[in-house]
Order: C-alpha cells, then sequence, then structure tokens
C-alpha cells in the first residue's frame, strides 16, 4: 500500500479541481477562507496548501446544509463531500485557478474550530511583523508565505539532486563544537556534566569540513546551519542555514563549475529563468576601481571614473589636495535620463557628508555657447568651473563619456574610502533615479580579495594589526606565499564570492592544506604557536597526517530562496525566525535563566547594576 496523495480523509487537494473534474464526487478537507451568505445559499472559500476552491451549501442539494455552513467561522477546519459541478455562466473566476468550477457539498464536517484569527489569512493585509510571528502558524497559511515554503523546499531538492550528481556526500557535523573563528561571536552552550565547561555552536562548519578531506571524503556537502551571535543589523538571523561545500584534489575552477550549475538549474528549475553561464569573474581590484564595491550590482552601469589622470595638475584645492596625499577624484555621470535638480544635488552632499565624507562636488552637462571649453559643442555648469581649465573640463567630460545632461558628481580623499563613497552613491542614485531594472538577474564571480585586512578596534581606528578578510585557513595566493608577512596590504587571496544583483550570495576559498604555512598565518595574525595549539591544534595535527588540496564554499541559503521568492527580508523564507532583536514571538526565547539549571551547570549571573535614569 502506499501513502495516499492528500491523506485517507481527502480525494483531492481544494486548489487542483478544473473544469474536466467536473461530476466527481469529492473529499475535501482545509481551512474556512471566507464565507458569504446569500440568503439561503451559503458560499464558502475552502484553503488548503494546494489552493482553494468554493463550495456551495445549497439546500437543493442536502437538507440541513445551510444551516451548517451558517455556523461556520473563518479558518475552522472543515471536511466537505461534495461534487464539482461547472460554475454558472457568468459566475466563473479568471482569477483562480479553480475559477471555473465549485464543489456542491453533500455534507459538512466541522474538524475543529478556530479563535478568530489575529489577522486576515490574506497576502495584501498590513500586519505588523510581532503578530506575524507570535502567531506564525496562522501567518504560514498566507499564500505567499505557503508559496515561499513551497520554493525553499523545492530549491533544497535541486540543491541536492546536483551535489548528489556530482558525487558529493551528504555529511553532519556536530552542533555542538568549539568555537570556529569566522569573524563573529559564538553562541555558548554551558555543559552540565563538565561544569564551567562550554560547547560553542558553530558559526560554520568550517574546520569540520576540512577535516573530512584529510578524512578522505574528497566531496563533502550539509545544508547546514549556522549560528552568530552579531548585533543586531539589518535582516540578520542568529541562526541561518548555508549549503555548505568542500572538494579535494580540485581548484577554483571546480568550484566555479559547480557552482554555476547549481545557480542555473535552481533558476531555470525553479523559477523557469536560463541562466547565461560562466558567470563573469572579476578581481577585487577591479569590483572596487569599476563599482566601489566588493558585491556590485550589474543590472545598471553607472560606473565610477576615476579622474586622478586628468586633474593631475589641477587648481582645485579639494582636487589637489587629495592628490597630492596619494588619493584620488572619483566620478559618477548621472545619465541625462534622471536628471537631478538644485536642491536633489544639495541633498547627496549632504548625504555623503553623513557619512564622512567632506562632501561632493557636481557639475551639469550643458550645451556650449562658444564651444570654446567643451567637447563636442557642450560644457559643465559647475561651481567648480572657473577653477578648472578648458582641457580638465574636456578630460573630464570625455572621461565619464557625458552627454548633454547628464550630471556628473565628484568625491576627493583616500582612494579606498572615495571609492567606497561613491560605490553607496551609486547604488543610492540607482535606486532613487528607478535605474535598477526588473527581473534581471547579474551573477559574477569576484576573485582575488585581500588576504587580509586592516584590524581596527572598536571606535574603527587601525590598530597596526591585520584580521583575515575571509578566514585565517584561505591560501594565499601564489605570488604572496613566501612574503605575505612582507607586504601584506598587497597580498591577494584564494578566495572568491559569488554576487547576485548587489548581494553576496557565497563566499568560499581554496584552503592551506600545509601545517607550516597555517602556522604562519596564524603567528602572523598573532595567534602564538602555544594558542595556535590551544585552538586548532586538531586541525594543525589532521594537517600533519595527509591531506588533499581542497576547497570549498558556502553559498546562503535564506539569500538566495529570498532573491528567488523576490523578497525583501530572509524572514519571509525562514518558517520561524527570529525578530530583528533576536527574540522569537511566538516561543518568547530567548528565556531567562532557571535557578535549578544554573546550579547543576555551576554558573551564577552577574547582579544586573541598577539602570540609570
Ligand atoms: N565557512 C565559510 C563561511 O561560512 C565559507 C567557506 O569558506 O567555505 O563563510
Amino acid at each position: 500500500m502506499s501513502i495516499t496523495p492528500y491523506g485517507a480523509m481527502r480525494s483531492h487537494g481544494a486548489g487542483v479541481l478544473r473544469a474536466e473534474d467536473a461530476g466527481s464526487e469529492v473529499q475535501l478537507a482545509g481551512w474556512i477562507a471566507t464565507r458569504r451568505d446569500h440568503g439561503g445559499v451559503v458560499f464558502l472559500d475552502l484553503r488548503d496548501r494546494s489552493g482553494v476552491v468554493q463550495v456551495v451549501a445549497d439546500p437543493a442539494v442536502a437538507a440541513g446544509l445551510v444551516e451548517a455552513a451558517q455556523r461556520l467561522r473563518d479558518e475552522w477546519v472543515v471536511r466537505v463531500v461534495g461534487t464539482v459541478r461547472p460554475r454558472p455562466e457568468g459566475m466563473r473566476n479568471p482569477k483562480l485557478p479553480t475559477g471555473d468550477v465549485e464543489v456542491a457539498a453533500s455534507a459538512i464536517e466541522v474538524l475543529s474550530e478556530s479563535r478568530t484569527p489575529p489577522f486576515p489569512v490574506e497576502d495584501d493585509v498590513e500586519v505588523g511583523e510581532d503578530l506575524r510571528l507570535l502567531h506564525r502558524y496562522v501567518d504560514l497559511r498566507r499564500p505567499r508565505m505557503a508559496r515561499n515554503l513551497a520554493l525553499r523546499s523545492q530549491a533544497l531538492s535541486v540543491i541536492r539532486s546536483v551535489m548528489e550528481r556530482h558525487g558529493f556526500l551528504e555529511v553532519e557535523t556536530p552542533q555542538l563544537t568549539r568555537p570556529t573563528p569566522e569573524g563573529a561571536r559564538d553562541f555558548l552552550v554551558p555543559s552540565r556534566i563538565r561544569p564551567r565547561e562550554s560547547y560553542a555552536l558553530p558559526q560554520s562548519p568550517q574546520l569540520f569540513k576540512q577535516l573530512l578531506m584529510v578524512g578522505g571524503v574528497e566531496r563533502y556537502y550539509q545544508i547546514a546551519r549556522c549560528f552568530r551571535d552579531e548585533d543586531l543589523r539589518a535582516d540578520r538571523q542568529p541562526e541561518f542555514t548555508q549549503l555548505d561545500v568542500e572538494l579535494s584534489f580540485g581548484d577554483e575552477e571546480d568550484v566555479y563549475a559547480l557552482m554555476e550549475e547549481l545557480y542555473a538549474e535552481l533558476w531555470s528549475t525553479c523559477l523557469g529563468v536560463e541562466l547565461p553561464t560562466p558567470f563573469p569573474r572579476i578581481t577585487y581590484a577591479e569590483a572596487m576601481a569599476r563599482f566601489g564595491s566588493d558585491k556590485p550590482d550589474l543590472r545598471y552601469g553607472l560606473e565610477l571614473v576615476d579622474l586622478s589622470a586628468v586633474l593631475a595638475g589641477t587648481g582645485v584645492g579639494v582636487f589637489s589636495g587629495a592628490l597630492s596625499e596619494g588619493g584620488s577624484v572619483v566620478a559618477l555621470c548621472v545619465p541625462v535620463g534622471a536628471p537631478l535638480t538644485r536642491r536633489e544635488l544639495d541633498g547627496w552632499v549632504d548625504w555623503a557628508k553623513a557619512r564622512g565624507a567632506g562632501g561632493l562636488a557636481w557639475g551639469v552637462v550643458e550645451h556650449s555657447e562658444d564651444g570654446a571649453d567643451g567637447a563636442g559643442g557642450v560644457t559643465l555648469r559647475s561651481p567648480l568651473a572657473k577653477f578648472l581649465t578648458a582641457e580638465e573640463i574636456a578630460g573630464i567630460l570625455a572621461a565619464c563619456g557625458a552627454a548633454l545632461g547628464d550630471t556628473i558628481l565628484f568625491a576627493a580623499g583616500a582612494t579606498d574610502a572615495t571609492r567606497t563613497l561613491m560605490g553607496a552613491l551609486r547604488v543610492a542614485l540607482a535606486a532613487e533615479r528607478g535605474l535598477v531594472p526588473d527581473g534581471e538577474w547579474r551573477f559574477l564571480w569576484v576573485t582575488e580579495p585581500p588576504m587580509f585586512d586592516a584590524a581596527t578596534d572598536r571606535a574603527g581606528r587601525p590598530t597596526g594589526g591585520w584580521v583575515p578578510n575571509h578566514h585565517p585557513f584561505t591560501a594565499p595566493g601564489a605570488p604572496y606565499v613566501d612574503g605575505f608577512e612582507s607586504d601584506p596590504g598587497s597580498a591577494t587571496s584564494r578566495a572568491y564570492d559569488i554576487v547576485l544583483n548587489g548581494v553576496e550570495l557565497a563566499s568560499g576559498s581554496i584552503r592551506i592544506h600545509d601545517a607550516e604555512l597555517q602556522r604562519r598565518v596564524f603567528r602572523f595574525l598573532g595567534i602564538s604557536d602555544e594558542d595556535a595549539e590551544a585552538k586548532f591544534g586538531f586541525l594543525l595535527r589532521g594537517l600533519a597526517h595527509g591531506v588533499p588540496p581542497h576547497g570549498g564554499i558556502a553559498p546562503g541559503i535564506d539569500r538566495t530562496i529570498m532573491l528567488m521568492a523576490g523578497e525583501d527580508s530572509i524572514r519571509e523564507v525562514i518558517a520561524f525566525p527570529k525578530t530583528q532583536s533576536g527574540a522569537c514571538p511566538l516561543t518568547d526565547a530567548p528565556a531567562p535563566y532557571d535557578e535549578g539549571a544554573l546550579t547543576e551547570l555551576g554558573l551564577r549571573l552577574i547582579p544586573q547594576p541598577p539602570r540609570a535614569t
């Protein structure tokens, strides 16, 4: 015997009935979505996971039915026995997949009653998120949420099939482990059996997957839950899901090919969209220079223009000052289709100042009366214009490829900070001016990021030390293996990211598989040999026992599904997410400590200092 498709209580799903089912006797069960009493005949919309169908309680079909239907309330769970019939002409609902038919009930049985729902179970109602999460079981019945969960399940199944096809083994790694250094704080789990000791929840299975490679697994994947105790930032979850991947005896090209196949198949199966592969690749350095970001959105142009050469001899103080200190002048040319008014320009200047920049300069490309100081009959109207030579103006217009009506925005200062500022301006302007096209999927690889970033203190001041840009297990680029210590600011690593429409979807790297190189990286990061032994002894021992060259990647599942579903928040694609303040309104987690449990764990709470009023 095999399981029935809809459960023993049902013959069909509500949403699957079509005109060709007319005449069939059906048993349905689900929730009352709406009830409309048309004096003597009651119409019910019956909803289950498959969709909605109209049920009619018609006194001509069975006695007492109308009375029974009149008792029903929204979100009660009922079972309906009836016959499918075509809807009368003029009563069809083309918006509903089942809109050609209705079910004439012969019996309605109440399976369970419901309190008045806290909000209507419809997509187009504005409901506060706390209320939605408090009653998530009701929220999940909304068609949009049901669709998102179904999409997530389908995507996971595509992922598994691609990974299995290529010989990857699904291996589970521990949830109770030692801290894994991915840059965030660990969630600690105190041990009762070993008081005053604690486990950590994994920030990622990074070290286990590397040890699986030492263990000869060769190709590993896991739909892995990861935990990071980060300060609250927009749309982060303390627990989230990654597709964790590692492979041996390969290099970047294996990872690229695997991921391109995976994403292409996800988009094609789940969205019916054929993605062009291979994805374009750009280096981190190129991404920063052209887009001022390590996750560029390629759906629109608006590339940064470096004017440092054009303005090398300029008399404009802010520009020459920045250039003489080794900085840059960077411009953005906003196309004519999106003209900026003076007031808007002032707004963007304030926007830049709020980000710590000195300001922005601007110019509007105008028709040139005499043609003397511009190229091709255009010139720059700008408060700066009188300080610029005709050659400089012509050079700016040419470098920007500027056309009549374009607006050019300029910033000057330290190169990295100026690029980052203009990169953020690029994104903000594109959104504001409506330059982001709908329905485009622009994947790319960003490769060869720096091996290290300058460490900063809490106030953001450089400490003189270095931190890994990805994680300390990432291999240096070949030219830097021998000498990354002497020029850490220039060393690149063998890491890579997948970026989609300006969102980082996945990060990974080729790993260090040489114990001595790994020790050197630790030492360089200020981790002494003793510390390394204490924290990563198990990894270093593993690396001393025959390690295949290996590397991997970890796409974020929540973000991927969010983008596929067209949602703005990962909370919309997670069944039971936490709020932005890390709480679960449904279960009221986190909860105060239980005194008895604390005693068993050998822990005592530090009394809270009284709050200053
Ligand atoms: N463990 C890394 C992360 O979670 C991904 C990787 O390097 O494979 O970002």
